[in-house]
């Protein structure tokens, strides 16, 4: 009889019977929105980061929006970004009605290139969505010498980066204004949520009203001083959160393993490019795995087998404007960002969690190593 083969799957979260004890203390008390658990996250994870202040929301795409709004960004204003990322990073500033204007990436790191945000500056420019892909820093100071040398905004989509560290500091504690995520492949989860960190109280407090339905500080329940949303993180899922962060230090050093682990098996592998290395100012948070194949064919071939030996990947990242709604909307085409669209071509994420064992990183190693 043929051996059954184990699934190892692309990802999951790593939760155990702290989150379970903090979520029914949550459902027991009878406080499941609005209630002290919230702020207790926040707190938590202000802490963590080095941020002032935080305020949590729904999801990652939220607090990106609050902050294009917070940012002023509206109609007819041109946002410049990366294409090497998940839409919402650019989806964010287009609900408030603003323009993507797509920088290439460099081919090493696959951030946002600040030579070419500087070439992509208009009039019509108001803000730099940079992201932190895949964890590793983006170009922090140089974007935002950009920034304050044209009087823009700048946000950083650091969903994928919690626990990065850039010269130094943690991403957070910098100055602009972040967003993590917490969709359950990130690095730690809350089902559904997101966390918005800022260095302003008077932003902190923006925050904290329009995610709820635009209500004021000390108004009534029925008094609303702006256009809201409902954005609100609710306090069952922030008490997930407060787990993750007390283990957060474990998860980012497990991934860390991981990641080393998979460097080792798949070093000197022909034809597999790693993720990019850390140097004196970037140290990486690892998120996802991704490796870079010769070509699409290759890639295409190995998934092909993935496919066979039920292993967990995906196509991360296609490029941005090269999505349906982006030709159709803005007639964005090939070619426009290289560098991007050839590493969307061949770039593959492999099975990654924290709590991926060895054993199942070998296998996964060798049918890389068989599909090649
Ligand atoms: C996950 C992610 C988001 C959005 O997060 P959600 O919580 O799913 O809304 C935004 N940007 C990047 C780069 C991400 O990886």
């Amino acid at each position: 009889m043929k051996q059954e083969v184990r699934p190892v799957p692309l990802s999951g979260p790593y939760i155990d019977a702290r989150e379970e004890e903090l979520v029914l203390d949550v459902m027991r008390s009878g406080r499941l929105s609005l209630g002290p658990t919230v702020d207790r996250f926040e707190r938590a994870f202000a802490e963590k980061v080095g941020a002032p202040y935080a305020a949590a929301v729904s999801s990652g795409t939220a607090g990106l929006h609050l902050l294009c709004i917070s940012a002023g960004i509206g109609p007819g204003d041109e946002v410049i970004t990366t294409p090497y990322s998940f839409a919402a990073t650019a989806n964010c500033f287009i609900y408030e009605g603003a323009v993507p204007v797509f920088a290439d990436v460099d081919p090493r790191t696959l951030n946002l290139d600040p030579a070419a945000v500087e070439a992509a500056v208009t009039p019509r420019t108001k803000a730099i969505m940079a992201v932190d892909i895949y964890g590793y820093p983006c170009e922090l100071d140089a974007l935002r010498t950009i920034a304050e040398k044209h009087g823009l905004a700048l946000i950083q989509d650091s969903c994928e980066a919690l626990g990065a560290v850039y010269r130094g500091a943690t991403l957070g504690s910098h100055g602009p204004s972040c967003v993590f995520a917490f969709y359950p492949n990130k690095q730690m989860t809350t089902g559904e949520g997101g966390m918005v960190t800022t260095h302003s109280e008077e932003e902190w407090r923006l925050l904290r009203s329009l995610r709820n339905q635009g209500r004021g500080d000390d108004g009534g329940w029925l008094e609303h001083v702006r256009l809201g949303f409902n954005y609100r993180l609710d306090d069952v899922h922030a008490a997930i959160g407060i787990g993750q962060v007390e283990k957060l230090d474990e998860i980012l050093a497990l991934r860390a393993q991981v990641a080393s682990r998979y460097g080792e098996l798949l070093a000197g592998l022909p034809g597999v490019e790693l993720p990019w290395e850390d140097d004196d100012e970037h140290t990486r948070s690892w998120f996802v795995y991704v490796v870079a194949l010769p070509d699409n064919a290759t890639r295409e071939r190995v998934i092909a087998t993935f496919e066979r030996e039920q292993i967990g990947y995906n196509r991360y990242l296609p490029s941005i404007h090269l999505q349906p709604y982006m030709r159709e909307r803005y007639g964005f085409r090939e070619g426009m960002c290289p560098v991007s669209e050839d590493a969307s071509s061949r770039t593959l994420a492999l099975p990654f969690f924290t709590a991926l064992d060895l054993g199942d990183q070998e296998r996964v190693a060798e049918v890389l190593a068989a599909a090649l």
